[in-house]
């Protein structure tokens, strides 16, 4: 069981002694246990913010719960939550292998154990043939996968997930998807995925967040959100029609 809850929280960036960019104003959620939770907002408008906030990344001001305690009474670790960030980043002297078996490698996790949960994660995600190379050995789209791989096997709280396709094709970004939307339901896993597409919110999410310049305007099923008046919403469908 695990929920976050996001309470009139505040980001704000220190550009320089005088400037400041206030990324998160004043911003709630609830993001409950075994949903598909998506935010979904312009460039721009907060979305890697939030993340990073709830990851321990960069401080803010207001309150965020986790399973009702409050999540600076937690160590990053002790949170316990996985995060795919949209940026691929593997370490590239190892193979695929040991790049998705490290974070139980470091729980000190039995070997035998781990060699059965990276296959069969691996098996999952398609990416078995790779497990012996090293990372620029396997495509873009392979490698996006090791990196959800990695986070998966965490057996995580929590699990973020960045835009995590933006960088590849249609046909990688499809596929991409839908072994990671059949993966997660595997694992009765608890997301937070952040998109710009009005169309992959919707075809994936369980509960969808709006944001528009640093603020929460609205959250709801898929169906409320493409009826919604709202102009942020509105424009944000619109947007992605063209
Ligand atoms: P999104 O992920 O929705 O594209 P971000 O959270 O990356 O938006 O950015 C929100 C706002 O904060 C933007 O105005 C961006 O320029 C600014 N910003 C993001 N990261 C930093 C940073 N490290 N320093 C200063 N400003 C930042
Ligand atoms: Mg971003």
């Amino acid at each position: 069981m695990s929920e976050i809850v996001v309470n009139n929280i505040s980001v704000t960036y220190q550009l320089d002694k005088k400037r400041t960019v206030n990324a998160i104003k004043n911003c709630s959620a609830i993001f409950k246990d075994g949903e598909f939770n998506v935010v979904i907002g312009p460039s721009g408008c907060g979305k890697t913010t939030l993340l990073k906030a709830l990851l321990g990344l960069i401080p803010f001001e207001g309150d965020v719960t986790l399973d009702g305690v409050d999540i600076y009474d937690y160590s990053t670790g002790e949170r316990n939550f996985a995060y795919v960030s949209q940026d691929i980043v593997l370490q590239p002297h190892v193979t695929v292998f040991d790049n998705i078996a490290y974070p139980l490698k470091i729980r000190g996790m039995d070997k035998k154990t781990i060699v059965e949960k990276v296959n069969e994660i691996a098996a999952d995600l398609n990416i078995s043939e790779c497990l012996s190379r090293k990372p620029k050995q396997i495509s873009l789209g392979q490698a996006q996968r090791v990196a959800i791989a990695r986070a998966l096997i965490k057996n995580a709280n929590f699990y973020f997930f960045d835009e995590p396709f933006s960088n590849l094709d249609q046909a990688n970004r499809d596929n991409g998807r839908a072994l990671l939307i059949k993966t997660i339901q595997k694992y009765h896993a608890s997301v937070i995925y952040v998109t710009h597409s009005i169309n992959e919110a919707t075809s994936i999410a369980d509960k969808i967040f709006v944001m528009s310049d640093g603020a929460m305007v609205f959250s709801g099923t898929p169906e409320e959100v493409l009826s919604c008046e709202i102009p942020e919403v509105k424009s944000l469908i619109d947007a992605n029609d063209k």
